[in-house]
């Protein structure tokens, strides 16, 4: 099988810079490419000053250089009004900002919160001490043996008193891709808000805001191709105009009382201080190059990846891929291979310049469903070709050549 890279490793100063690397771990960060470097090097070279507080023309670029990120990345992301993108530090604070500002103004005792088997600890954790401190019910909707979400116990968990039933677009533990519109109709149907966190989807699958159905929709920048401490929230204006503010401080305000305050119009609302403006201007590059390289092939060639391995693990004795099949994963491959600890496995693997992650995912209530605490894992990206594969199945067979007689 020769499945060539959808973009070539000399783009990525990284990865050129060590030819050796098989990177397979872009599901926790991608590798960067250089249009992202110099991005974030011009902004600082000619556009740098505090933006939408100067009148000076210096901060005017500031200001347009980051309001132009937003329009690009809104874009890319099919939000038809870039002021309900807001920027934050990545999926992990858009959901607590969910949970905090529009949670507490809106749960109550006695309500419900749903959430899903699948979940990264950042789509679970603020949901649950959500739920305990204000006494809401707590549910988790549990999975098929497939390891997809079983939509007839969602369709029974989400009753009539259920506020949120919060969701993974793409599972970064096993790569289960949900079914969104399914989600969002049972959640709908009860009048609950459905919220989903797409740390895995927006980096690998064309989103499609506008037309996704779902209320809001949280990302990460460094998980497609940006820097890191760059990502966002993007909402339905209704929810995020009626919702009460996250942090607050400069550049929030509309007009500060001695006794008191209201608020700046969207995005302004919830992006307290001074911004992250050579993220976002570092991710619009990002973006730019997932665009150009369209994101129905970036898919495919996951897909095409994921297949071939799942394809060469089967001939490995004692190795268990989990998940379901590959035609309906995104761009992972979670194993075990019998007793070999994964930790161990990812540090063998690393002797041969492979970079795989092991442990449990930030997703310790699926890993325990699964019967395992921990797996190792291998995700793909644009860079990655099947020599990447070949080299991750052999080295797997060499371990557990290594240890057959453990075994
Ligand atoms: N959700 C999922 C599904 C993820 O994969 C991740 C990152 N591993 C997160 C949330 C958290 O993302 P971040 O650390 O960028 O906030």
């Amino acid at each position: 099988m020769n499945i060539k890279a959808l973009a070539p490793r000399s783009d990525f100063p990284l990865l050129a810079g060590d030819p050796a690397l098989r990177y397979l771990d872009s599901a926790a960060t991608t590798q960067k490419p250089q249009s992202v470097l110099d991005a974030i090097g011009g902004y600082y070279k000619r556009e740098n000053a505090n933006p939408h507080r100067g009148a000076y023309a210096l901060s005017g670029a500031a200001t347009e250089a980051y309001q132009g990120a937003r329009d690009s990345i809104a874009r890319f992301l099919g939000a038809s009004d870039p002021d309900t993108l807001i920027f934050t530090r990545g999926t992990t604070e858009s959901l607590n900002l969910l949970a905090a500002a529009w949670g507490r103004a809106n749960v109550k005792k006695g309500d419900r919160i749903v959430v899903t088997r699948l979940e990264h600890h950042a789509n679970f954790v603020p949901w649950q001490q959500l739920a305990v401190a204000v006494g809401a019910e707590f549910k988790i909707c549990e999975l098929t043996s497939a390891g997809e979400i079983d939509l007839a116990n969602l369709n029974e968990l989400v009753t009539p008193n259920t506020k949120v039933v919060a969701f993974g677009h793409v599972s970064n533990a096993i790569g289960t891709v949900n079914p969104v519109a399914d989600i969002v109709a049972i959640a709908h149907r009860a009048g609950a808000l459905a919220l989903c966190d797409g740390a895995q989807g927006a980096p690998h699958i064309t989103v499609g805001f506008d037309s996704l159905g779902v209320d809001a929709y949280a990302f990460s920048g460094h998980k497609m191709l940006g820097p890191m401490g760059i990502g966002g929230l993007i909402a339905k204006r209704d929810l995020l105009e009626d919702m009460p503010p996250y942090q607050m401080g400069g550049d929030m305000i509309a007009l500060v009382g001695d006794n008191a305050t209201t608020w700046n119009v969207l995005p302004h609302k919830f992006e307290a201080g001074t911004p992250n403006v050579e993220g976002a201007v570092g991710l619009a590059a990002g973006v730019a190059y997932l665009e150009a390289l369209g994101m129905d092939r970036v898919y495919a060639h996951e897909s095409a990846l994921v297949q071939y391995a799942t394809e060469q693990f089967a001939s490995i004795e004692d190795v268990v891929v989990l998940g379901p099949p590959p035609e309906r994963r995104g761009g992972v491959v979670s194993f075990t291979l019998r007793d070999v600890h994964p930790h161990d496995l990812s540090q063998l693997l690393d002797a041969e310049h492979i970079a795989v992650r092991a442990g449990h995912h930030c997703a310790q209530p699926l890993m325990r469903s699964l019967g395992v605490n921990a797996t190792t894992r291998a995700s793909f990206y644009v860079y990655n070709d099947s020599s990447d594969v070949d080299a991750l199945v052999g080295a797997v067979a060499r371990v557990r050549e290594r240890f057959a007689v453990a075994l």
